[in-house]
This record gives structure tokens, C-alpha cells and sequence, in this order.
């Protein structure tokens, strides 16, 4: 059942007792429901969907290319207006199938995608981000992460952040795979706390960052923001590991009449501040991922859920893929 509730973002946001915030998004032809999150930099009109589309593995094949197109546009019409790229994904073919998913349509749409910590420098990265806009045929980048740590002093490659968001190439910029010291690192340095985003392996077989990460995001209170900095989880239906297949996800799948897919993307989704990114180039992969957003677990499902995926007792490294 859709749970709507009307209140301020930002307050449900705070709290992880409050329900996520669901408002209608005008993407198609009816308003679709979506829960929401609120970005750092901006006024609730900058909300993003909580669930997007990832692009992983996509852009690698010409004769995938129509069906990874159609794919992200039926996501699209679904109201999963969010789109994950990176410019090593297919090395670069896949911001070209992002392209033209959102040709015609790029005002719905908010891209996202990811510059190689090789390119993290003041030379390499407005380099980067001049091929990436060309791939994507776009005038501006809605986020922009730096897609691992790298050897790049960090404070150089915030200040060009900055510089590129100055020139208008860029909206916004952010980290990902970020534990919670690079956090704290990125906090100290000049406008380190400007970061809109940190996207991370979330799901239910890895839960290491409910420990110490999430809560950091969920509690930071820097001065001169007026939100807190939302997680993007990647590999929220286990990357096509197994995960799918574990018999206590298929059991609670069945009690909803959903599948266990949509009950790993309700499980991300559950609490505000979260964005999940799964990615599908199959449509009916697509539409059961949007129909997550129906899917409300119950106190008894929590219970089941943390029988089997235990969630963290003590700090531990945050795994990347
Ligand atoms: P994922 O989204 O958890 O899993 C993708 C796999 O699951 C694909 O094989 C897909 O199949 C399948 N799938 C999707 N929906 C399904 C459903 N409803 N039922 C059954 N199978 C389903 O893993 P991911 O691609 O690793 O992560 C998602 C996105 O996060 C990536 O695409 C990428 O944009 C981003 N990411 C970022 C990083 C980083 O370092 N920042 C790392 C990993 C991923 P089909 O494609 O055949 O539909």
C-alpha cells in the first residue's frame, strides 16, 4: 500500500523513525508516486527519486544498445528519473546509451556520473568532464562523483570540483566509496563539506556501513548546510550474486505477492536519505524495480531480515566492488 505523507523533507529526513516522503513526480503521461530525497545544496524542488537506474555493464555491446536504451527509458517513464553512469563504465559507451535514453527528455532527467580517480587532478578532471558532457550530449552534469579515493591531493580535486561547478559545467559534486575517515578527511578541507552525495555498496549482504558510516551522514550537522548528505547505494539487488535467490527473501517476497528484487529495493528504500541505483536492462527487471516503491516491510519482516542479514555489531572497512 502507498503510504503518503506531506510532511517537510528535511524533517522526515532527520529521523529515521518518520516515513519516507512520497510526492507525485510528472514523468509520464499519469503522475508517478516516488519517495524522495532532498539534496544538500537545494530547496525541495530538487528533490531527487529515491530509486534511479544504474548503467553498469551497459554501453559494452553494440547490439545491447537498443534494448539498454529502452530500458533506461522505460525506467524513466516509471518515475526512476535518476540515472548512475561513469565514464570507465564500457569506457564511455555507457554515457553514450545514456544519451540517447534521455534525448529529448533531459530536463526529467538527473544525470549522474563518475570521473577515474586518475582524472582527479586540476589538469585531467575539467578534461574528464568535457568528454563525459560530450558522451552524454549534455550542457551540465546534475552530480558529479569522484569514483574512488585517489592519489590526488583530495583538496585539489574539491577545489576543481568547485571550479567546474563556478563555470556551470557541473551542478553539484560528490564522493563515492567513501568510508567514514575519508569522510571526516573531506569535512576538514575547504569547501570539502559542499559534497552532495557518497554512493556506496548497500544492501543486504553488506550492511557495514549501518556501523558508523550511515549514521555520519545521517546526524552530520555542518553548519552552512541545510540538509544532511544522502547515500547512494549501489549493488542494491546484489550485482546478480545470489542474493536474489536466498530462500528467507523469497519467503517474505511471497507474503507481499512481490519478488525478492523488490523486497532488496524496499529493504535500501526504507529509511530517508537513501537513494538506490539498480541497474536493469531487462523490462521486466525494470518494472519490478519500480514497483518496489509500493512495497512497505513489516516490523516481522525487519526481524526475519536481521535473523538472516545480521546487521553490523563493530566497525568494518567498507567493502567496494
Ligand atoms: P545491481 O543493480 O544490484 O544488480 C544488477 C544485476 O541485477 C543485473 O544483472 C540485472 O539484470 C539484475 N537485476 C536488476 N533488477 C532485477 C530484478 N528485478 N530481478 C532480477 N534481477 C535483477 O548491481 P550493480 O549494477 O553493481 O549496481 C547498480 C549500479 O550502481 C551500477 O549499475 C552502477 O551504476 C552503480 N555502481 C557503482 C559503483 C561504484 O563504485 N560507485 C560500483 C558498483 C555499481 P539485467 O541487467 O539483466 O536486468
Amino acid at each position: 500500500m502507498l503510504l503518503l505523507n506531506w510532511m517537510p523533507a528535511r524533517e522526515c529526513f532527520r529521523s529515521w523513525t518518520l516515513p519516507v516522503r512520497l510526492r507525485p513526480l510528472n514523468v509520464g503521461r499519469f503522475p508517478v508516486l516516488m519517495n524522495t530525497v532532498v539534496l544538500p545544496d537545494g530547496p525541495a524542488e530538487r528533490d531527487v527519486p529515491a530509486l534511479g537506474q544504474g548503467t553498469w555493464r551497459m554501453g559494452e555491446n553494440k547490439n545491447a544498445h537498443p534494448d539498454e536504451v529502452a530500458a533506461l527509458r522505460l525506467g524513466i517513464d516509471l518515475g526512476m528519473t535518476l540515472i548512475d553512469t561513469a565514464e570507465m563504465y564500457g569506457d564511455g559507451g555507457a554515457e553514450k546509451v545514456v544519451a540517447d535514453a534521455i534525448d529529448a527528455q533531459r530536463d526529467r532527467v538527473f544525470v549522474v556520473t563518475k570521473v577515474y580517480p586518475h582524472n582527479a587532478s586540476r589538469t585531467e578532471l575539467p578534461k574528464a568532464c568535457e568528454r563525459s558532457l560530450k558522451r552524454l550530449r549534455i550542457e551540465v552534469i546534475d552530480l558529479y562523483l569522484l569514483h574512488w579515493r585517489s592519489s590526488t591531493p583530495l583538496a585539489e580535486t574539491v577545489e576543481t570540483f568547485e571550479q567546474l561547478r563556478s563555470a556551470g559545467k557541473i551542478r553539484r559534486w560528490g564522493v563515492s566509496n567513501f568510508d567514514l575517515k575519508d569522510m571526516k578527511e573531506l569535512f576538514a578541507i575547504e569547501n570539502g563539506s559542499a559534497c552532495a552525495a557518497n554512493q556506496i555498496l548497500y544492501n543486504l549482504q553488506h550492511r557495514q556501513i549501518e556501523f558508523d558510516l550511515l549514521p555520519l551522514h545521517q546526524t552530520s550537522n555542518l553548519k552552512h548546510q541545510t540538509s544532511l548528505i544522502p547515500i547512494m547505494a549501489y549493488s542494491p539487488v546484489g550485482h546478480g550474486r545470489g542474493l536474489l535467490n536466498n530462500a528467507t527473501l523469497k519467503k517474505i517476497a511471497k507474503r507481499h505477492d512481490a519478488t525478492p528484487a523488490q523486497i532488496a529495493l524496499a529493504w535500501v528504500l526504507r529509511q530517508p536519505g537513501v537513494i538506490a541505483i539498480p541497474k536493469a536492462s531487462n523490462k521486466t527487471h525494470v518494472r519490478e524495480n519500480a514497483g518496489s516503491v509500493e512495497i512497505e516491510l513489516t516490523k516481522e519482516d525487519l526481524a526475519e531480515i536481521d535473523r538472516f542479514f545480521p546487521a553490523p555489531k563493530s566497525k568494518q572497512p567498507l567493502p567496494i566492488l
